[in-house]
């Protein structure tokens, strides 16, 4: 038998004539009768732990024949599984994300356990680029659910007007690196976190492309200039073999990652067809200056679709939601849709990196 044991966290319990009955998707158990022992023995299993652990907790000794034999029934149902005894080197993982592991249990396989989906999330290097209103909760989100290696980018510093939609900013930051506030804040969340800061200005698709080396995913939010940005860092994450994630305000997506996903320029290019306008817009007129407006709201809804989506491909548990397809939400009536639209032979952003590679295979390492 393993190590440790533990009943697994989906299963529903109820009791009815007298007995338990426990529920695991469309597989049911049943214990009886249901009394002061088998409901000690169900809370014992959903702790979990090493079967001394478990009897000492479920059963006085004699009855202990009768809990082996209910675990060994349980067991060979798959409602108990082995649970690993240490998770990565850091023990105290379990504690700090035992919600989150009942949370993936909802997506687990047994070829892709909750405990593998954590691993991911634990080692995969995430670069952030854009530390604004979206980046700040991006980052929050990220290394709440676990996330620890992080390539921060952005050329900027905290001033008194970002704080209206910052989480990772206090006053006390005014003045300094954004990319030093935001590990500064990294760090407090999480001891062993390793993290990389790079105060570039990302003017093109080379600074781009070298960012984001050696990252497993890149997630953009950087919107200046309005009409290149999220050009270039597309070209410059095909370039260095890297998925991409871009976000805008109330918008997500699209998600690159291969090279056989539709860009920015495909969804781009999409959208000029509803709208009748050939082309896509290459140069915004500085005489019609964009003004500025921001609110914490708009920064924080965006960033948790973001994360859920991150979650979502680093883990491999949940289905991604903006591959060829783009999130967006209406603020005045809150309702979101996703936006189809297919890669294009087209293309002036990705079409000359479509043809060096056909298969569809991600090509995120580990
Ligand atoms: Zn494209």
């Amino acid at each position: 038998m393993a190590a440790e044991i533990e009943l697994q966290p989906r299963t529903r319990v109820v009791e009815s004539n007298g007995a338990l009955y426990l529920r695991l998707l469309d597989k049911f158990a049943k214990i009886e009768p249901a009394d002061d022992f088998s409901r000690r023995l169900v809370r014992s299993l959903f702790s979990g732990g090493s079967l001394a652990d478990v009897l000492s907790r479920a059963a006085p000794t004699p009855v202990e024949s009768a809990c082996l034999a209910i675990i060994d029934a349980l067991i060979a149902e798959g409602f108990v599984t082995e649970r690993p005894t240490t998770l990565g080197s850091l023990k105290s993982d379990f504690d700090r994300f035992e919600r989150e592991l009942a949370y993936l249990a909802a997506w687990e396989t047994g070829a892709n356990t909750r405990y593998q989906m954590l691993e991911r999330v634990r080692s995969a290097k995430i670069g952030v680029f854009g530390l604004g209103g979206i980046g700040n909760w991006v980052v929050a989100g990220l290394v709440a659910m676990g996330f620890r290696k992080f390539c921060l980018v952005d050329p900027d510093i905290v001033e008194i007007h970002n704080l209206n939609r910052a989480i990772l900013f206090s006053p006390a930051d005014v003045g300094t690196k954004k990319v030093e506030a935001a590990s500064a804040f990294i760090r407090r969340m999480d001891a062993t976190s390793e993290i990389s800061c790079n105060d570039i200005l990302i003017d093109g698709s080379d600074a781009c492309r070298r960012a984001s080396s050696g990252c497993d995913l890149v997630i953009s939010q950087i919107d200046k200039p309005l009409e290149n940005i999220q050009h270039w860092v597309t070209r410059g994450c095909l370039e260095a073999g890297v998925p991409l994630l871009l976000v805008s305000s109330l918008s997500v997506g699209p998600f690159m990652i291969s090279r056989n996903c539709g860009c920015v320029g495909c969804y781009q290019a999409s959208q000029m067809d509803r709208l009748s306008i050939a082309g896509r817009i290459e140069y915004v007129d500085p005489s019609y200056p964009r003004p500025e407006s921001s609110i914490c709201y708009r920064a924080s809804i965006t960033a948790g679709v973001a994360c859920r989506e991150v979650m979502a491909f680093i883990s491999r548990g949940l289905d991604l939601t903006t591959r060829d397809r783009v999130w967006r939400m209406h603020e005045q009536t809150m309702e979101a849709e996703l936006v189809p639209f297919s890669k294009r032979a087209d293309c002036s952003t990705c079409t000359i990196f479509s043809k060096q590679e056909s298969s569809d295979v991600r090509y995120a390492p580990g």
